[in-house]
């Protein structure tokens, strides 16, 4: 990692966070700093999703794979802590470079993790999706001692999977989102927000009021209302 730090394991950022931090810091710092959560429709349906892969019971083999549900994850180096929805464990080819296979206890052969993480709905645009899964990509790299190239996201909405290649641009910004993540939890103050279209998604919508932030009292609550006061 490039700070060859290990964080404690009292000192650890939730993976989670990652996506939150990615798609705004304001969300972030709502949910992981303030610990105020607003549930909304899109988180439900979210929830719903991930609560038909989120099942430790179930690890199935299917064919050449295996494939293990809501596997926890640990970084020391990135001091981040989480859960996977599904690490597929794909049958290594003959092709395979050692560094990118490992060994499975109670399994014969070597294997190829590969990373998959379940949403709702479709693509964002910007890199919040991107980054989580690249960061449960750097967990499993550190955890199982291998390397990892590729893993995907699968969109409910559009029920197809999208691959994403772990690029060092990619490493890269987790490891700068998870330094700014730690800077704001030191600093302890919720940057404020910024009215987008990313704001009609999300669920702390309500308490945020980031329209507050760029206008008057007065012009917001006619914005609200829809009628001049
Ligand atoms: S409402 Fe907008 S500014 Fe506020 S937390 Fe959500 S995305 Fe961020």
């Amino acid at each position: 990692m490039v700070s060859g730090k290990s964080y404690e394991e009292d000192n650890l950022l939730l993976l989670s966070g990652l996506q939150h931090f990615a798609f705004c810091k304001r969300q972030w710092a709502l949910i992981h700093l303030e610990q105020q959560w607003s549930d909304n429709v899109r988180t439900y349906e979210g929830d719903l999703l991930h609560r038909k892969v989120d099942n430790p019971s179930i690890r199935e083999t299917r064919g050449k794979v295996i494939i293990s549900r809501a596997m926890p994850l640990i970084s020391s180096s990135l001091g981040i802590t989480g859960t996977a929805d599904v690490v597929e464990f794909h049958s290594a080819e003959q092709e395979d470079l050692p560094e990118y296979v490992t060994r499975l206890t109670g399994r014969k052969g070597l294997w190829k993790p590969f990373p998959v993480e379940y949403k709702r709905g479709k693509p964002k645009g910007g890199d919040c999706d991107e980054v989580q899964l690249c960061a449960q990509a750097m967990c499993l790299e550190e955890m199982l001692n291998v390397k990892i190239e590729m893993g995907s996201l699968f969109y409910g909405q559009q029920e197809r999977r999208y691959m994403v290649a772990f690029t060092s641009q990619l490493r890269e910004s987790v490891e700068s989102y998870l330094l700014e993540m730690r800077k704001l939890l030191n600093s302890g103050t919720t940057p404020g927000g910024t009215y987008s279209k990313a704001c009609k998604s999300c669920s702390l919508i309500d308490l945020c009021l980031p329209k507050l932030s760029t206008c008057s009292v007065e012009q917001y609550l006619e914005s609200y209302l829809g009628e001049e006061l």
